[in-house]
């Protein structure tokens, strides 16, 4: 059977998304959407569904939420990238971050419409450059049962409901998202699903936490599986 539906006894990770759901990006961006932004290097798994569907926590764990954005620059102009015409903006948006102890390893739900309620929301830091850091995404697991801004989930909890946040083209999309049908999102609505360890070096994530490219059928691009040695790869 390909991924797991549900929270089942001794699997680690149930899937963020129930219902039906579209596979739109895998470890590599696809040609169609390297046109937009020109990064190569994907990192996650995008789940596409209907805007406000909601998503659930892959595993127990204590959950922090924030939000980021980054303008992004032309390697080659040096100046803010555009698509048609249009300044791109790209980040995780509204997410939330799941520690899991049990593993040590990290799950990260991105371009969240809303975050759910039950999880404090960390406000970003502004700088200079317009970026919009996360709060609270580097703290060691350890504190995290004495930080006011974690909160612990049960696997298969709602966290939040699918979204297009921290995709902008031309508007701003914080503290509060424009109306979508006047501002749309240069993507479809998504959740931008990532596990991860962190070591000294930074975080590395694990290539195909739901084996997707081992049983591709659900994968857009069955060619496009990545390369060999990629720096990151990480395969169960
Ligand atoms: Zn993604």
């Amino acid at each position: 059977m390909w991924g797991y539906t549900l929270c089942m006894d001794n699997k680690y990770l149930a899937l963020p998304v129930r219902g039906k759901y579209r596979i739109t990006e895998g470890w590599l961006y696809s040609d169609q959407e390297k046109k937009i932004h020109g990064l190569d290097f994907h990192g996650g798994v995008d789940f596409a569904q209907p805007r406000n569907s909601p998503v659930f926590a892959a595993a127990d764990g204590w959950a922090i939420a924030s939000y980021s954005l980054n303008p992004f620059f032309d390697e080659k102009t040096g100046k803010l990238r555009r698509f048609r015409g249009k300044i791109v903006g790209m980040g995780l948006g509204n997410f939330v971050q799941i520690y899991h102890p049990q593993t040590k390893r990290f799950t990260q739900y991105g371009h969240l419409e809303k975050i759910s309620e039950k999880i404090p929301f960390a406000k970003p830091r502004k700088l200079k450059d317009g970026r919009l850091i996360p709060m609270g995404h580097k703290i060691n697991p350890r504190d995290l049962k004495n930080y006011p801004k974690a909160i612990w989930v049960r696997c298969g909890e709602v966290i939040g409901y699918v979204g297009d946040s921290g995709l902008t083209w031309e508007y701003n999309d914080y503290p509060n998202r424009p109306d979508h049908k006047k501002h749309p999102s240069w993507d479809e609505t998504h959740v931008h699903f990532e596990e991860f360890v962190r070591n000294s070096r930074g975080a590395k994530q694990r290539r195909d936490p739901f084996a997707i490219y081992d049983t591709n059928e659900k994968y857009p691009w069955p060619g496009h599986k990545g390369r060999k040695g990629d720096d990151g790869l990480w395969i169960k």
